[in-house]
């Protein structure tokens, strides 16, 4: 069996620290940019909006923010870090 995303070398993951995502229903359209962008797999569709579904993979890269063309995400990075620290930077 492959390594999991867990044990890629020279990354330590770290637990969640709070909701450092939000998604504002009122101004998405529901365009998909950041369920297609995000390698993660943080979002998906419900009802034509954006949904967090999961930010336990996520790597804080912030693209889904950049290419939401309505600002409907919120996104601060977490105090600390969630999601991997990395050897290299
Ligand atoms: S910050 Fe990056 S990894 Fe996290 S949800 Fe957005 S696109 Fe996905
Ligand atoms: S990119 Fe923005 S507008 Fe498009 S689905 Fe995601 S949150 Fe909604």
């Amino acid at each position: 069996m492959g390594r999991t995303y867990k044990e890629f070398p020279g990354v330590e993951w770290i637990s969640e620290t709070g909701d450092f995502i939000k998604i504002d229903k009122a101004k998405c359209i529901g365009c998909s940019n950041c369920v297609n962008v995000c390698l993660a797999e943080c979002f998906e569709i419900v009802e034509k909006k954006a949904r967090i579904k999961t930010l336990e993979k996520c790597m804080e890269c912030a693209s889904c923010w950049y290419v939401c063309p309505e600002n409907a995400i919120i996104f601060s990075w977490p105090m600390g870090g969630t999601g991997y620290k990395s050897d290299w930077g």
